[in-house]
């Protein structure tokens, strides 16, 4: 309860500062959580679930999921602890890609499948109740053979330490909401061992700590991601409404962010579907800055330390 009151208090006073909705704030609970990590039901992890779990919750996780490799076997039962949800999902693992499957425990595996055929199995899974999570696009090894020209709700724009290919899909990504695509950025480990010590936190406000409320969260997009456990923590409001969300184009409307423990010299760039708008380089601490929305689509921020990407929000569409 301490931990809830501590980031319900937190989140308070970073969205006051940004939108001075008080009731907006506190509906909401700052957790972390991690959507791709692997256990010993994938055939190139040792660790067993119950590790992983203790040490997701060293590494600093509200929630993760066990995405094992083509598998059921990390469904079979729920792990959730009270201190960590785990939310079910595996990991289509295929040779033209490899995609996060979340929401359903019981479907059909497919190992093997074209990409003729990888959409009518993807529409059997949504049909469950699934959604779909497009991993590592850019992977040297095992990036996406089909490119972006299919349907997923979320995109690895991360996948654990920051590296070039990573640097590519966050301008895939740009590129894909300038498109008129609403997709979800997320940010994770894909940890197969040491899983005390991970790269990459995605952060949603959130109403409860619970599989159903974290994973609304997570579709809508009401969230944004760090590098390291530390932060910053980001807050973007226009209106009422919240990362991820879409609001009707009105005058004078702007987009707020506010950013807090931000690192010495690290620079905030803002992003809208006209590409970058601006990049300052910041003293660290608190910055702040409104957007005016115009006729952006989009809106959008990324946090960037000597060249290295620190954090990066969803944004907030304007129809
Ligand atoms: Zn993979
Ligand atoms: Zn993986």
């Amino acid at each position: 309860m301490r931990t809830r009151s501590f980031f319900a208090l937190m989140l308070a006073l970073a969205l006051g500062l940004a939108c001075g909705s008080g009731a907006f704030a506190a509906d909401y609970l700052l957790l972390k959580g991690d959507l791709h990590c692997h256990t010993n039901f994938s055939p190139d992890c040792d660790v067993p679930p119950e590790k992983v779990i203790s040490d997701s919750i060293i590494a600093g996780y509200d929630f993760i999921s066990f995405t094992d490799h083509n598998s059921k076997y990390q469904l079979r039962k729920d792990y959730s602890t009270p201190e960590l949800v785990v939310l079910p999902g595996f990991e289509l693992t295929l040779r033209g890609g490899h995609y996060n499957v979340f929401g359903i425990r019981d479907f059909i595996v497919k190992g093997s499948l074209i990409r003729e055929e990888l959409g009518e199995y993807m529409a059997y899974l949504r049909g469950l109740g699934a959604f779909i999570q497009l991993n590592h696009p850019n992977d040297a090894k095992y990036g996406s053979k089909y490119g972006y020209d299919f349907d997923f709700e979320l995109l690895e724009v991360l996948n654990g330490r920051p590296t070039e290919d990573d640097y590519r899909t966050i301008a895939d990504y740009q590129t894909l909401l300038c498109s008129g695509r609403k997709i979800v950025a997320i940010a994770n480990s894909d940890a197969h061992r040491n899983h005390s010590v991970r790269y990459d936190y995605n952060w949603v406000l959130s109403t409860a700590k619970t599989s159903e409320a974290i994973t609304e969260a997570i579709k809508a997009g009401r969230s944004f991601l760090t590098a390291s456990v530390d932060g910053p923590i980001i807050s973007m409001s226009c209106g009422d409404a919240a990362m991820g969300a879409t609001v009707a184009r009105a005058a004078g409307q702007a987009v707020d962010i506010a950013i807090k423990g931000l690192p010495e010299g690290a620079n905030v760039k803002v992003y809208t579907s006209a590409g970058l708008l601006s990049d300052a380089r910041t003293s660290g601490g608190a910055f702040r800055v409104s957007v005016p929305t115009l006729d952006y689509k989009f809106v959008r921020c990324e946090v960037w330390l000597n060249g290295v990407i620190a954090a990066l929000s969803n944004p907030i569409y304007i129809d």
